[in-house]
């Protein structure tokens, strides 16, 4: 019997192989053991096991900082910007190099390949929408937008999910610099997100990842989140008020994880902000904050405002940027804003003709990856039905029960923008109960209060 071969097949496996693997045991026991038969050697191993399990190495050192590993399948929208299974890989790499610097011992990796979500509908508008995507394959979901989130239509939603669950849903932010190895946004945002799905909640920090706004340093992770991620415990946190910035320049350049807050941006209705706005909205390099910028558009809600988004959705040639596309959907909802503050016939007559895929049909620009003009006139027609809901308008009311009888649209997607419709009836009817500005407030409020998360289910999504 060849003891020395014994011993070394050994240093593969359990104990014993974690001690003899260190000079200090192996070397001596290996002689010793092939020159003294086997009562002996036999001897000499369980010695040398004691002896070494007395004195770590730092293999048993290393062992005292276990990482769990979790995989997740994502899967996305086949409009959407292509995600590879190595961008894909990367953005989960930068979260998990986040929860190593907190000491959080959880990496996250990409379950198999991105997959292709089977949806009709690459933008979210409703919750028929929204549980058409969670119900398909995979817990990262990629859309190309979000208008609906957590019981209310909200224009420019970067991430909704599950509180707690298993399905988050994102877009893709920033995607064209997410190979930057310094460049973090786009994994604050999965992290915060699936924050969210292991029930935590916003937090009262300007550092931290669960802060309902990303930037760079945005970096921080608790130990009771930790413990949350790890699903140690579940955690909550308290609601993050953020101080509001100096200028309308510098509140659309920030990043809502879940829309543009509604006080604050009415704060920027003077004439001089919306002649910046609309600067920023002819500037391509400031397209990551058009949808930011349209958003604040229609929360100022004036005359000068909607002109402004009007003239925005209609504009541009060629096929958009996610980003830019994102904002042009982001701009017919916040018509649905204008129409709620204002009541301004104009306004209704311009959602209820946009309601209408057809008349879609003369513009320009195409959506990012294809030249399909169908995908984008339903998304369009889809977000002025979503407008409609979210106005509370009664004139808007007559409008949607139209377009739920299927009376006003004649076209292949007449049974989609009557489903839309139907949704938006009821969420104009729950406005109009509690007014426009009152409903709002309180669903933004419901979305980062944890107070307030306590009268809602706890499947709600956030
Ligand atoms: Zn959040």
């Amino acid at each position: 019997m060849n003891m020395t071969r014994k011993v070394k097949t050994d240093t593969s496996k359990g104990t014993a192989g974690l001690c003899l693997a260190s000079w200090r045991c192996s070397e001596h026991v290996c002689m010793f053991c092939s020159s003294k038969g086997v009562v002996a050697t036999t001897l000499a191993l369980l010695l040398c096991i004691v002896a070494c399990k007395s004195k770590p190495t730092p293999t048993t050192k290393a062992a005292l900082s276990p990482v769990l590993n979790r995989s997740l399948a994502v899967a996305e929208v086949p409009t959407a910007e292509t995600l590879s299974d190595a961008a894909a890989t990367q953005v989960l790499q930068k979260a998990s190099s986040i929860l190593r610097q907190n000491s959080c011992g959880l990496a996250l990796s990409l379950s198999g390949s991105v997959s292709a979500l089977n949806v009709k509908h690459s933008t979210i508008f409703s919750p028929n929408d929204y549980d058409d995507v969670c119900t398909q394959p995979g817990y990262v979901h990629v859309v190309d937008g979000i208008n609906w989130c957590d019981g209310a239509t909200t224009p420019n939603i970067l991430g909704c999910s599950s509180n707690p669950g298993t399905c988050m849903v994102v877009v893709r932010y920033n995607p064209s610099v997410s190979d930057d190895p310094q460049q973090v946004d786009e994994a604050i945002l999965w992290l915060h997100e699936y924050g969210h799905t292991r029930n935590l909640k916003h937090r009262n920090d300007s550092n931290a990842v669960m802060n309902p706004t990303i930037d760079s340093s945005h970096l921080n992770v608790s130990a009771s989140e930790c413990s949350a991620y790890l699903g140690v415990t579940s955690a909550a946190s308290s609601q993050s008020a953020q101080p509001a910035a100096a200028s309308v320049e510098d509140f659309v350049h920030r990043v809502y994880i879940h829309g543009v807050p509604f006080e604050q941006a009415k704060r920027y209705k003077s004439k001089a902000d919306v002649k910046t706005l609309t600067a920023i909205l002819q500037d391509h390099s400031q397209e990551r904050y058009w949808a930011n910028a349209v958003s604040t558009l229609g929360i100022i809600g004036t005359p000068e405002a909607s002109e402004q988004l009007v003239s925005f959705v209609s504009r541009g040639e060629g096929n958009l940027s996610p980003a830019a596309f994102r904002a042009k959907t982001s701009a017919v909802v916040a018509m649905g804003y204008v129409l709620g503050q204002s009541g301004r016939q104009s306004v209704l007559n311009y959602l209820v003709k946009s309601a209408d895929p057809k008349s879609w049909a003369n513009v320009s620009w195409s959506i990012p990856s294809s030249s399909d003009t169908g995908e984008r006139d339903l998304t369009l027609a889809k977000g002025a039905v979503a407008a409609l809901g979210v106005s509370g308008d009664p004139k808007a009311q007559t409008a949607l029960r139209d377009l739920q009888l299927g009376g006003r649209i004649d076209t292949a997607f007449s049974s989609q923008i009557q489903k839309s419709a139907g949704y938006a009836l009821n969420e104009s009817k729950a406005v109009q109960q509690k007014g426009f500005d009152a409903y709002v407030i309180a669903n933004e409020q419901r979305r980062v209060d944890p107070a307030a998360q306590i009268e809602t289910p706890k499947t709600k999504p956030q």
